[in-house]
């Protein structure tokens, strides 16, 4: 289905203002995520409703600028949904650290709003815990313990977590960059969002047209108008 520059507009404006992990909520609602699950999915799972309005939204091509981590230098780059889509590996959500044995779920965006220290978060995905046959209480985990699962969660969710293997063309330094297409599909949009308002204040103030009549009027077309009202930004 089309992704409306009105629809977009309406996006656009439900998030706006709003912190990074509920405008992420509301992007994936927009992406065909259910809204009273939304919150519950994993993160990576969310993002995977993010990748998709994305696409719908922009196509599948998603060009980026780099800086180079050794040498500075700005490298421009254009990375393809399949980069951003790291294959699913089967990782068991169980650890087993100093004698316990830890079952864990990944991380949701309902945890990023509810939990306020890092330690909450991970004692919040541990399912269940034990220790000498023994179940154990979460809160009475080791930190040594804990402290293992940040790259086990990374490892079950790996959508969550997505880093692109870049090499610089100048100092030949090899990297991976983190992408975060929350970041990136909400600095679109808001770009896309501005230059639709801006295209519908200066039609409007020209011929006197509605917002819907400008957004009516395909894109190519209204910059031929723009044009001819001497306004083109
Ligand atoms: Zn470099």
């Amino acid at each position: 289905m089309m992704f409306t520059e009105a629809s977009l507009l309406d996006v656009w404006e439900t998030a706006h203002g709003l912190s990074a992990v509920r405008r992420a909520l509301v992007l994936a609602v927009a992406g065909g995520a259910e809204p009273a699950a939304a919150g519950d999915l994993a993160v990576g799972q969310r993002d995977e409703f993010l990748l998709a309005l994305r696409e719908r939204c922009f196509g599948t091509a998603f060009p980026c600028l780099v800086n180079c981590p050794s040498c500075g230098e700005e490298l421009e780059l254009e990375l393809a949904s399949r980069d951003l889509r790291p294959s699913r590996v089967d990782s068991p959500a169980m650890i087993a650290v100093d004698g316990y044995e830890v079952e864990f779920r990944p991380v949701t965006s309902r945890d990023l709003l509810e939990v306020h220290s890092r330690r909450a978060l991970l004692e919040r995905c541990v399912v269940a815990a034990r220790s000498g046959g023994q179940d154990v209480d979460r809160s009475e985990l080791p930190d040594a313990v804990l402290a293992a699962l940040p790259d086990a969660l990374a490892a079950c969710d790996p959508q969550a977590d997505v880093r692109i293997d870049l090499d610089c063309a100048v100092c030949g330094h090899r990297w991976a960059s983190p992408f975060d297409i929350a970041v990136y599909l909400w600095t679109e949009l808001e770009a896309c969002a501005r230059r639709l308002l801006y295209d519908v204040h200066a039609l409007a103030l020209a011929y006197g047209w509605s917002e819907a009549e400008v957004l009516a009027v395909s894109p190519g077309r209204r910059r031929r108008y723009l044009e001819l009202a001497g306004t083109t930004a």
